[in-house]
């Protein structure tokens, strides 16, 4: 049998790539596609950890438990997504169950790191300062440590005017991922290599507005040094399915699409204003209410000094010890008053909760009946909300929480599912940043959106050319299906047989078994902090 390599690249698009692969930037890609591609329709809401964590699953986020980057609990509190929340058994963890062998690089949610038969080295989501990120503990030393020190974050965040820093910073990053990879490469005993290259999200986020490669922009200098990423990324592309060799079947996959980002749309706020979502009348609560009321707010004073020429200032308030202090000074998760408040947003990008009882500590939503008509008034009421500024409705569609989740976690998944329009992004606040409903946002332009990328090339598959979408669900057992693996059985994707030739299939059918299930441990909230304040500066959270 053949073995599988799957080079992820975190936000990629064809509204970026395929221009770039017509205008003969991308060689390498553009061979691969002469095999099958396909949009990769990604989970909802299209965030980077509960989508790969679909994918390294085959489940839907009501199953192996992740909506986003923090996930709730019953006391109000978010946190920061780990290994350990992932509640179903990950690819490379049911591989090494069948004994075979697998290379894991830089997979966003996969620290902590768990024992496999391979080696793994985590990604997004780590804690920046942590040293025990691979397994075996000590690959990297014995590897000869190349160059001195691997990195899991590029030095810089995002701003106006350092733009070509943030770029061959990323550059650098997406260099230093791929010499690894080549190192670990040239080992031919692996069954199933993956690495993940989050330069394209970082890219995008921070230069949508440059990466219109055969429009206005094409010209600019910076869309220039946007292509030449690109470029250097799709030579790195080239190098390691060269290194994988002609016998492995390669995919290349994103986790969500990418699209423009011009509003924030700010849900708590919105639920403060329509009644949902009611605060504190203490004293410093009220001192802080007529500040945020009169637009004194940490986004508000962030504007300021952007207004003053010093947004250097904003790493430091950001990233330090600013968040606390704002807490301390703004609106809080602290001054709502639980006791009076039906529904409130966290985390998951805009998706908002309805306080039940028992589920929270404060919960007052204790019928089934209030339950299902809180949500429809939400739900009616939030469709037709329009951004102040233009009169766009903002929100493409509502759902509730049983339409788009299934599995053991559902009761941690959102009750309310709110899907916006392309231009608009729920803001990821654990604080009322601002007293408004829509704010532009400040540098990034680029947010994520649901169309991924599939591209799938190999020995024993059939050049389809493009197809109609896939679903990021599928990746999984069609990777099982390649190995030569039975599919554990209740898995949400299903294999993609199409892609398969029929000699193959019917060398290897497509073989199901009982599942078993997973463990879990946990990380301390001292990490959480931390992996929080790198969030916060890469502009995912507020
Ligand atoms: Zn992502």
């Amino acid at each position: 049998l053949t073995r599988v390599l799957v080079i992820g690249l975190d936000g990629g698009t064809f509204d970026v790539l395929l221009p770039l692969v017509k205008g003969g930037d991308m060689p390498n890609l553009a061979g691969l596609m002469k095999g099958t591609w396909s949009e990769l329709t990604s989970t909802i809401p299209p965030f980077t950890a509960p989508a790969w964590a679909t994918f390294m699953t085959g489940q839907n986020p009501g199953e192996h438990g992740v909506t986003g980057l923090i996930v709730k609990d019953g006391r109000y509190r978010a946190r920061v997504a780990n290994s350990t929340d992932v509640r179903s058994k990950d690819l490379w963890t049911y591989l090494s169950e069948k004994s075979k062998r697998v290379v894991v690089l830089n997979v966003p949610l996969t620290y902590p790191v768990k024992p496999l038969n391979g080696v793994l080295v985590s990604g997004f989501l780590t804690p920046p300062d942590a040293h025990d990120y691979t397994y075996p503990r000590n690959l990297l030393e014995d590897l000869g440590n190349p160059q001195g020190g691997y990195k899991l974050y590029a030095d810089h965040v995002y701003e106006e005017g350092i733009e070509k820093l943030y770029i061959s910073d990323i550059s650098a990053m997406t260099r230093m991922r791929a010499d690894l990879a080549e190192r670990l490469l040239g080992d031919k005993s692996w069954d199933f290599f993956m690495i993940v290259f989050e330069g394209p999200d970082q890219l995008q986020h921070g230069l949508w507005r440059h990466l219109d490669f055969e429009g206005a922009s094409s010209d600019d200098d910076l869309t220039e040094a946007c292509r030449q990423y690109y470029r250097e990324l799709d030579k790195i592309v080239g190098e390691i399915i060269t290194m994988a060799g002609t016998d492995t079947l390669k995919i290349i996959a994103s986790d969500h699409g990418f699209g423009p980002l011009k509003r924030f749309i700010h849900v708590n706020s919105w639920l403060i204003q329509k009644g949902f979502l009611k605060l504190k009348s203490k004293p410093i609560t009220m001192l802080k209410r007529l500040l945020y009321s009169i637009g004194i707010t940490p986004l508000g004073i962030y504007n300021m000094l952007l207004k003053l020429h010093l947004a250097r200032v904003r790493a430091a308030v950001g990233r330090q010890q600013g968040r606390s202090l704002a807490s301390k000074l703004f609106l809080s998760l602290d001054d709502v008053d639980w006791a009076r408040t039906t529904a409130f947003s966290l985390g998951s990008m805009g998706q908002i909760f309805i306080n039940t009882k028992p589920e929270y500590s404060q919960g007052i939503v204790d019928s089934k009946d209030s339950y299902l008509s809180l949500r429809k008034s939400i739900m009616e009421q939030l469709a037709g909300v329009r951004d102040p500024e233009t009169g766009e409705e903002a929100v493409e569609r509502l759902l509730s929480r049983e339409d788009v989740y299934h599995g053991k976690m559902i009761k941690q998944m959102p009750d309310v599912v709110v899907v916006p329009k392309r231009g608009f992004v729920g803001f990821e606040e654990l604080e009322f940043a601002t007293n408004k409903v829509f704010t532009s946002p400040r540098g990034i332009s680029g947010t994520h959106r649901m169309n991924g990328i599939l591209v799938v090339d190999g020995p024993m598959t059939r050049a389809l050319g493009k197809t109609e979408p896939h679903r990021i669900e599928d990746v999984f057992p069609t990777i099982l299906c390649a190995l030569g693996v039975p599919i554990p059985k209740g898995l949400d994707g299903h294999p993609m047989t199409e892609l398969f030739e029929s000699e193959f299939l019917t060398e290897n059918p497509v073989r199901f078994e009982e599942p078993e299930s997973a463990t879990t441990a946990t990380t301390s909230e001292e990490d959480d902090k931390k992996i929080m304040e790198r969030l916060r500066s890469l502009g995912y959270v507020g």
